[in-house]
This record gives structure tokens, C-alpha cells and sequence, in this order.
């Protein structure tokens, strides 16, 4: 889970990273408070989990408390790379004499953490990354030391840095092990005007496997992750938001990912994935149906599905009694095989509806689905066959 820049900030603060004074609001007359209590002139900045904020003009500078208010109001609510913005962080501003770039990330497959770091941060990291890659740092960290004051004097010297920002780095590495997090990315660190160091954005990516022991963030309600993805997770079902045409569900990981293969071999790209695994009662299929078809990029829906514990006809069972509850808007495609597979699709074509039709293969069933999201037309109750 991403953290929020504020919370992020938060985190920074506890464990003694200096940051800029702020309060986190989602109303223009609080953010005009903010500014006369953080001394009037204030950087106000969109609270959105995507970077580039700066460019996208998610964060302003505000000359006074009356600005501050104005300012807000601009930003609030603005869509920054869909993302909307439902809060803004009041920050006192900070004089910068130097920006630079510092982040500690999980390198799975070296099995270590890497750090990376450049002398030359700010809102050109990516360019300089790409233009100059010598500009920036990457110096592996072996986990089981951590980040010393020697390992941060290296990091540091290695990118250029100021030995004032030594703290900082090992400061760093303690948020990353204490807060279980396989990302904390400094963006720009900087150096004020005074020779302070301040961390003036945060990112933080906290490693889901260890939520069950960082209950802090357990609640925290986020109404910018995907509604979708929410609503099936409340549902207890495997969902992904991808950002094809084609809606997928089916069950069990290894068939799901060999559909979206399939699908994608057909020359349309998955609209999203959802494993409804060993289960596929009424009310399961329901929920799938409900989730994958309120996603406004799904052209036609494909149901793979290999009959094993759960036998395919009550799979079928499951979507006839589905589709008698959700109102079906896209053509939807079932491939029924394995476990009770006939008598599945012999339900299927007892209850006929003129968006279904069964294809006897994964492969046509993709192919077909892939056609309708294309704009294919509907078979109409005429159940296609092949068994
Ligand atoms: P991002 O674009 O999403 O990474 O948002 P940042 O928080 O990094 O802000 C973008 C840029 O705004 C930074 O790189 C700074 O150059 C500038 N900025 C942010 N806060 C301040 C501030 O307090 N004072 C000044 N002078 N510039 C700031
Ligand atoms: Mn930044």
C-alpha cells in the first residue's frame, strides 16, 4: 500500500527527519486557517498517491492566507493522471538552495535493498536518470546490516551528497525496517537557504504482508484506490483493474493469468481479472458479474472456467441465477471444461439470453470475445455449440 505524501511526512517526523510545518485539509476556508497559522505564505499541495504533482500544477505557492484559500479551491478536486484530489496539504514554505533525490528500494531479485540517490533531485529526476545515469547513485544494502553511518557516508559520497545528509540516510533506513516499507523515496531532499536539511516530499510504499502488525494504517479508509477493486475485496474476490476491453473472470490463478495470455493472443487486451477460485455459487458469480461489468471499459466479458472441486454445472448454475439478479449490458462468453462439463453447458442453453454464448475451447472463446469487444455482434440467443 502506498502511503499519502502526509502520511509519509508523518512517519519522516517520528523518526526525527526534519519537515516542513503543515495540516492536511479538505476545505479552502481551513486551508486559508492553516496558512495565518503556519505565518501566511504557504506551498499548497495536492494529496494524490501519484508523483509529477508539481507539473501537473498540484502544487502552488501561496503569498498569503486569502492566496492559500484561492489556491485550494483550485487544487481540490482536480484530476492529476486520474487521480482526484480530495485533500490538500498546507505546507510553510521552504527556501531551497539545493534539491536532491534519495530513495531506498526492495530489489527482489538480488534479494536486497537498494539505495539511490543523486545530487541532482527535484522534478528532472527522470530525465536526469535517463539523459545522465551517472548522476545517480545505486549502492546495494544488504539487509541484514542496514544502513550505518559509514554505509550512508558511502551512499552519500557515492552520489555527491553533503555530508549533512549522513543523518538523514540512516534516519531513512529506520523508517523503511520500523514501518516495514519496501519503498521510501525522498524527492526533493533538500537544502535550505539556512544549510538545513529538509525532506520536502515523501513517498512511502508499505509492504502488504506485514499490515497484519502496522495496524495503524489498517483503517485507513482510501477512497482514491480503485472503487472497483474495493468493492471486490469487500466481496471477498480476486479482482485486478487492467485497462483493456475484455472482462475476465475465472477460476484459479494459473487458468486466470493463461486466459489473459489467450485474450491478449487474440489481439485484445484484458479489461481487468477476477479469480472467483474454488467457489462459483450464485451469489459469487453475482458479485463478479456486478463488479466486472461496472467497469466502464469492459466491451464483453469472458468466463473460463475448468471444472474440478466445483463441478461446471454449478458454475452454470451459478450464472443463470446470476444473470436472473444482475442486468447483463455486455456479451458475455463461457467456456465451460472439465468436471460435469456437459451437463453445465446443457443448463446454459436451457436458459437462453440473447447477450450468452458458449464456445466449446478456451481459444475460440477468447477469439469470440475479443470480437465482440471489437463491436461484434451478439449471437442473440442462438447459442453457439461446439460440444
Ligand atoms: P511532486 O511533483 O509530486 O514530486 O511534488 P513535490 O512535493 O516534489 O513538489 C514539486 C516541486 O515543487 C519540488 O521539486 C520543489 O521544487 C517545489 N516545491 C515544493 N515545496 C516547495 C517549497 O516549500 N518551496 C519551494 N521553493 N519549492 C517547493
Ligand atoms: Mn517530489
Amino acid at each position: 500500500m502506498d502511503l499519502y505524501e502526509h502520511q509519509a511526512r508523518e512517519l519522516f517526523e517520528e523518526h526525527g527527519i526534519v519537515v516542513p510545518r503543515a495540516r492536511v485539509t479538505d476545505d479552502p476556508k481551513e486551508a486559508r486557517a492553516a496558512a495565518r497559522a503556519l505565518g501566511g505564505r504557504v506551498v499548497v499541495k495536492a494529496q494524490v498517491k501519484t508523483g509529477g504533482r508539481g507539473k501537473a500544477g498540484g502544487v502552488k505557492l501561496a503569498a498569503d492566507p486569502a492566496a492559500a484559500e484561492i489556491t485550494a479551491r483550485q487544487i481540490l478536486g482536480m484530476d492529476i493522471k486520474g487521480h482526484t484530489v480530495r485533500t490538500v496539504m498546507v505546507a510553510e514554505p521552504v527556501d531551497i538552495d539545493a534539491e536532491f533525490y534519495v530513495s531506498y528500494v526492495l530489489d527482489r531479485a538480488a534479494g536486497r535493498f537498494l539505495a539511490i540517490a543523486s545530487a541532482e533531485g527535484g522534478m528532472e529526476i527522470e530525465e536526469i536518470a535517463a539523459t545522465s545515469p551517472e548522476a545517480v547513485a545505486r549502492v546495494p544494502v544488504d539487509p541484514a546490516q542496514g544502513v550505518t553511518s559509514a554505509k550512508a557516508a558511502e551512499i552519500a559520497a557515492a552520489a555527491g551528497l553533503p555530508p549533512q545528509t549522513v543523518d538523514v540516510l540512516v534516519r531513512l533506513w529506520d523508517v523503511l525496517v520500523r514501518e516495514d516499507a519496501t519503498l521510501v523515496e525522498v524527492n526533493p531532499l533538500v537544502r535550505t537557504a539556512q544549510g538545513r536539511i529538509v525532506a520536502l516530499d515523501g513517498k512511502v510504499t508499505l509492504d502488504d504482508n506485514a499490515r497484519f502488525r502496522q495496524a495503524r494504517w489498517g483503517d485507513t479508509a482510501d477512497p482514491q484506490e480503485d472503487p472497483l477493486e474495493a468493492l471486490a475485496a469487500e466481496r471477498g474476490l480476486n479482482y485486478v483493474k487492467l485497462d483493456g476491453e475484455v472482462g475476465i473472470i475465472g477460476n484459479g490463478a494459473g487458468l486466470v493469468m493463461s486466459t489473459l495470455d489467450v485474450v491478449a493472443g487474440c489481439g485484445a487486451r484484458p479489461a481487468n481479472f477476477l479469480d472467483i477460485g474454488g467457489g462459483a455459487s450464485a451469489e459469487v458469480m453475482a458479485d463478479g458479474l456486478a463488479v466486472i461489468l461496472s467497469d466502464p471499459g469492459v466491451k464483453s466479458v469472458f468466463v473460463n472456467v475448468f471444472g474440478g472441486i466445483t463441478a461446471c454445472d454449478a458454475v452454470a448454475d451459478g450464472i443463470v441465477r446470476a444473470l436472473a439478479t444482475v442486468r447483463l449490458t455486455k456479451p458475455l462468453v463461457v467456456r465451460l471444461d472439465g468436471n460435469n462439463a456437459a451437463r453445465g453447458r446443457a443448463l446454459l442453453e436451457a436458459h437462453p439470453h440473447p447477450l450468452v454464448e458458449q464456445a466449446p475451447t478456451m481459444d475460440e472463446a477468447a477469439r469470440r470475445a475479443a470480437q465482440l469487444a471489437r463491436g461484434g455482434a451478439p449471437l442473440g440467443g442462438q447459442l453457439a455449440h461446439g460440444h
